[in-house]
């Protein structure tokens, strides 16, 4: 320390992705800082949010043009060990620069707020003693299987996998696993994750019903910067002891953390799109070993890595196969479509159990992934179609409001009066999406009655759930309340409507026409359906009293997939085992580990150039003998927005071969420069290949 008491401090900011994964920033300040502060440093002409990373460096050799720290938020408490080993984890793994990850995991208020600003703001923060809450007064006796999860988890160290049946009551052991680990200790603190906001409503109301409402916190996107900042500062500052969140959530600061649940944890999105590419259950795992939590993984479908490690035994099985009250999984009905006249959307048998259902009060769940009211305008006269002029795909139609939309690019159109190539005023749709689907329904019922409230016939009620028409503030949970209320007879959707939802008058769920996933390209994709078609069973029949007659219809041109057997006998097993073994033969994930660069030019020629030569740059480079690596290819959808995307896999048997690699790989791609590059970006453990 020189005279003036002057230290040279590590700060990591938000530095530009094209400076490559730079580590901390020095900057000199007398201010008594600690690692983990949070201050305002200059970085160029701008005032930054930084984070004090580490021990002030011992050497006090000047450094020209190493400035001083601006302000420091006294208001926050640093943040901990822990977090910045997580957060320096995910940087390194995940490719990425470590003050990307790090600002990028604190809510943006705390990065936008000057000192000032934010002193302001926790002065008008109400100060709250968290009392002690653990009440699980509300919760029903647990089931003998609930109650040997939750032992398991007590006594054994973990990483647990949740292997329960839809409505086996997973979310109550975690309510109780929660609990529990909040006991501990009266500062312990537990995380929650759950896959995407819509699921959150319910689950929200069910854990702060059980804790009280000041005891947990929602973490999503879905909140206001302000919401976002009060949540974040209550879970930091320990006086939140539950946050409840989406895949963000899993970089939540927590001083106590105890607990990391993450609910049906074989959902894809846990794994970030952009910037850092990060699987939160992956980190989750990590997550538990940096801090000594406990972490407990559920679903009735896990990934195949998360089963893979569960047989291994590198994560505990804990296995709850029966449904709460004795309630039996839905019959699984096949309708083989070769069978049905051509062009039919849905078959007789099927339309007629929708309908006698209608008549018994039920409601039925139909879905198809596909929104919109035709993926494709054709004019009959000519080849035109609704192409996107931008991507390499067709333009949605949406006769609500007739327009052609690219759901890539977001391109809108009005639908044109006649084909814009040869003038034809026939143009048609082809295909189906949730939109016709809903129209289509409402006239094949229209004979049909449903059951009014006070027993007398009424009209029946169709209602349409997807992104189009879940828009809205409010949208979505209006219509959920119409569905849980019983306002609604059947409910079109997309795979939106099959997740998590625990609707209690289902008792038909309908795949349209899933028939596509058996045939991509991207070798998850059986696994996705699979998870898919069982989650959608699961919406069926969770009232124990009617899960008898309750029933899963899939209308097939292929019933003889083995995908299918496996699903009639909900025989989730049987398929993960299946799975496993061609990919074990075939040297895939979890046998092997994978990592793509893409790369995204003006002209596929560029981006071609530019993995090619990142290809070639990596003879010699640490790693390199142990990795796999593959010939750059056009991704699925090749150009978006007059972007075109190119893409090269990268693979290894082993997954420090692969990191080392990737590692000493970056730095040469920063290198290379090729015209009309736009951007490239490496995914590790990319979810779609
Ligand atoms: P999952 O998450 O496994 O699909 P849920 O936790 O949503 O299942 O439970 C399904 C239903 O059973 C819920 O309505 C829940 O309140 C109820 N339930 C859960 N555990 C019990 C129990 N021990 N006794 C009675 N009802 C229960
Ligand atoms: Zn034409
Ligand atoms: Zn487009």
């Amino acid at each position: 320390m020189d005279a003036s008491g002057e230290r040279r401090w590590p700060v990591v900011v938000a530095t530009p992705a094209h400076r490559g994964l730079i580590g901390p920033l020095s900057y000199r300040s007398e201010l008594a800082l600690s690692p983990g502060a949070l201050v305002r440093v200059p970085l160029g002409r701008r005032e930054v949010l930084g984070i004090v990373w580490d021990d002030p460096e011992d050497s006090i050799e000047p450094h020209p043009g190493e400035r001083p720290v601006s302000a420091q938020l006294t208001g926050v408490a640093p943040l901990g060990v822990a977090w910045r080993r997580l957060v320096s984890f995910a940087a390194s793994y995940y490719q990425r620069g470590l003050g990307e990850v790090a600002l990028a995991a604190l809510p943006p208020q705390l990065r936008d707020l000057s000192a000032e600003q934010l002193a302001r703001r926790l002065r008008r923060r109400p100060g709250h003693d968290a009392p002690p809450t653990t009440s699980l007064g509300c919760a029903p006796p647990l089931t003998e299987q609930q109650q040997q999860a939750l032992d398991r988890i007590e006594q054994e160290p973990g990483p647990f996998l949740l292997f329960g049946a839809t409505g086996s009551g997973k979310t109550e052991v975690y309510l109780h696993a929660v609990s529990r680990a909040l006991q501990s200790d009266p500062t312990a603190q537990a995380l929650v994750m759950v896959p995407e906001i819509n699921l959150t409503p319910q689950l929200l109301a069910r854990f702060t019903e059980r804790f009280g409402l000041d005891q947990v916190v929602a973490m999503h996107s879905g909140l206001t910067p302000a919401q976002r900042l009060r949540g974040w500062l209550a879970a930091h500052a320990g006086e939140a002891r539950i946050v409840l969140g989406t895949r963000m959530a899993v970089f939540a600061s927590m001083p106590s953390l105890r607990l990391i649940v993450v609910d049906e944890e074989h959902d894809p999105s846990y794994k970030q799109q952009e910037g850092a590419r990060y699987s939160a259950r992956d980190l989750a795992v990590l997550r538990g070993r940096l801090e000594g939590a406990r972490v407990l993984l559920g679903s009735a479908t896990p990934s195949l890595e998360s089963w893979q490690a569960s047989e291994s035994g590198r994560y505990r099985r804990l296995e709850m196969p029966a449904r709460i009250g004795a309630g039996s999984l839905p019959e699984v009905r096949l309708v083989d479509m070769n069978l049905q006249p051509r062009q039919t959307l849905l078959s007789s048998a099927l339309l007629e159990a929708i309908g006698e259902r209608i008549q018994r009060g039920e409601q039925s769940l139909i879905f198809l992934n596909r929104r919109g009211y035709a993926p494709v305008l054709a004019c009959t006269a000519c080849e035109w179609k609704s192409s996107c002029p931008r991507c390499s795909a067709f333009r949605v139609f949406h006769k609500l409001d007739r327009s052609l939309r690219c759901h890539h690019c977001g391109h809108a159109e009005r639908v044109p009066r006649a084909c814009p190539d040869c003038g034809n005023v026939d143009i048609a749709p082809m295909g189906r999406g949730t939109e016709r689907l809903e129209e289509h329904l409402s006239e094949l019922l229209q004979g049909v009655q449903g059951v009014g409230s006070d027993g007398q016939p009424r009209p029946v009620r169709i209602a349409r759930m997807d992104a189009d028409s879940t828009r809205g503030k409010g949208a979505l949970e209006a219509q959920l309340e119409q569905v849980h209320a019983g306002e609604v007879d059947v409910l079109v959707g997309t795979q939106m409507i099959t997740k998590g939802h625990d609707f209690r008058r289902i008792t038909l769920v309908a795949a349209v026409n899933p028939d596509s996933a058996l045939f991509s390209s991207d070798f998850r994709a059986p696994e996705r359906l699979f998870a898919l078609l069982m989650q959608a069973a699961g919406r069926a029949g969770r009232n124990a009293a009617q899960a008898a007659s309750s029933q899963m219809w899939v209308q097939t041109f292929n019933p003889r997939h083995p995908l299918f057997a496996a699903l009639r006998r909900h025989d989730y097993p049987g398929f993960a085992h299946g799975q496993l073994e061609e990919r074990r033969v075939a040297s895939m994930p979890p046998f092997a580990f994978q990592a793509l660069l893409r790369a995204e030019a003006k002209t596929q020629q560029a981006a071609l150039a530019f993995l090619q030569a990142a290809r070639e740059a990596t003879a010699g480079l640490p790693g390199a003998e142990y990795v796999t690596l593959y010939s750059p290819v056009p991704m699925a959808v090749q150009r978006v927005a007059d972007i075109e995307r190119v893409q090269l896999l990268v693979e290894s048997d082993a997954r420090p071969a692969l990191q080392r690699f990737l590692a000493a790989w970056q730095p040469v791609l920063h290198a290379l420069r090729e015209p009309g590059m736009v951007r490239w970006a490496v995914d590790v453990d990319p979810l779609a290949v």
